[in-house]
């Protein structure tokens, strides 16, 4: 069967590549939204229910997000999209005038409710608000995505989770693509939002690259890899990214979900990764801990009673400015601005790691700064394994010099 076109050509996003690694699949460019240019590559922080937990809006403008991700589910669920179509969709309701990205819904449904069930239809789940019935089908995440207004929609997928094999993936791979079909049917706003389809396949690599070379027939602007990030042998989640991307379209944005650690960041931007997401930055503030090069520190602990030192010496962000490790630690444990604190220091982070990321594309030293990033974050110089074949398979060897 031959694949539906979507109604038009034009979508409201371009893709302009600025520079490419000439060494691995990294590249940084410019992705032209509704709502303003985003730099990629890009990490998105997720404001589940039109917040950021710990943040202003006008806060997670000025440390320099572009876009931030908002979760259809919780939405759809409170205020609901009557409200939010009322309110003139969510980047009024909230206030936030940049770009927001919006998931379908399906993964939270299948992680948070117990009593969901996949048919042909959709995801049928029990309401935990009312308890009433609710059919999450490929269209009415269109039409609930399309009342928040988001800048990027994902299509409805079948979740399986990525122990998943056999039959039940294949189903999942090919369900997943009929109802990308829907959503393509039931967008009837491609002027002003994006549709981005999600490649699946589990941790199989023929089917995650039959289910490409399915999605790339269709007039998308744009790909989501999901499916990862659920707990996989690192060793076989970079592998499934790197398959992806080889046979992605490259003058086209590609969005790894749900992934999010610095190394990761920096090993998948390598093989060709523009978008990222992830709760863990905003999450482990709110458990007051801090991202620093080598991993975390624990704020909570006794150590840092006495440590007069900014969490790091380095960062530019007003939480490393004006405070000091032994303050964070006496405020952690009874204060909300403790969580307001990490939080811009956390995402401040995140933001530098890819601003150093695009930079280093641009100016063709990427391999480098792969290098000796790895270098600070392992300073034994152990390196995981997955880390060091994942950097092979684009040319990058980290033992040599
Ligand atoms: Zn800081």
């Amino acid at each position: 069967m031959a694949a539906p076109m979507s109604k038009t050509c034009s979508h409201a996003l371009k893709f302009s590549v600025i520079a490419e690694c000439s060494v691995s699949k990294a590249r940084s460019a410019v992705m032209t939204l509704p709502h303003g240019p985003v730099s990629t590559p890009v990490f998105m922080p997720v404001g589940t229910q039109g917040t950021l937990k710990g943040l202003l809006p006008s806060q997670v403008e000025e440390l320099g997000c572009q876009i931030m991700l908002s979760n259809t589910y919780h939405l759809g669920m409170r205020p609901g999209p009557e409200l939010l179509q009322k309110a003139g969709g969510l980047h009024k309701f909230m206030g936030w005038n940049r770009n927001l990205l919006t998931d379908s819904g399906g993964f939270q449904m299948v992680s948070l409710v117990k009593l969901s069930v996949v048919t042909e239809d959709g995801v049928k789940f029990q309401s935990p608000y009312d308890g009433r019935e609710i059919m999450l089908s490929p269209e009415k995440s269109i039409e609930i995505q399309q009342a928040i207004g988001a800048d990027i929609m994902m299509q409805l997928d079948d979740v399986v989770h990525s122990s998943t094999t056999g039959p039940r993936l294949e189903e999942a791979m090919h369900r997943t693509i009929r109802w990308v079909d829907r959503c393509i049917e039931a967008h009837s706003t491609p002027e002003i939002q994006n549709l981005f389809p999600i490649v699946q396949g589990g941790l199989d690599e023929t089917l995650r690259t039959e289910c490409v070379s399915k999605l790339i027939e269709r007039e998308v602007p744009g790909y989501a890899i999901g499916g990862l990030s659920g707990g996989e042998e690192k060793s076989v989640f970079w592998k499934m990214v790197n398959v992806s991307t080889d046979h992605l379209p490259k003058n086209k944005p590609r969005y790894l979900m749900g992934v999010g650690f610095a190394t990761d960041l920096v090993v998948c931007c390598a093989l060709g990764v523009d978008m990222f997401d992830c709760v863990f930055p905003t999450r482990t503030a709110r458990f007051g801990c801090a991202l620093i090069l080598t991993g975390q520190l624990e704020l909570k602990r006794e150590k840092y009673a006495m440590d007069f030192n900014p969490i790091d010496p380095d960062c530019t962000c007003s939480t490393c400015k004006r405070h000091t490790r032994a303050y964070l630690h006496t405020l952690v444990k009874e204060e909300t601005v403790a969580c307001h604190l990490l939080t811009i220091h956390n995402l401040t982070f995140q933001m530098t790691l890819m601003k150093n990321i695009r930079e280093s594309i641009e100016q063709d030293r990427f391999p480098l700064f792969v290098k000796n990033y790895m270098k600070s974050a392992f300073p034994d110089e152990k390196y995981p394994e997955w880390i060091v074949d994942a950097l092979n398979a684009v040319n990058i060897n980290l033992k040599n010099k």
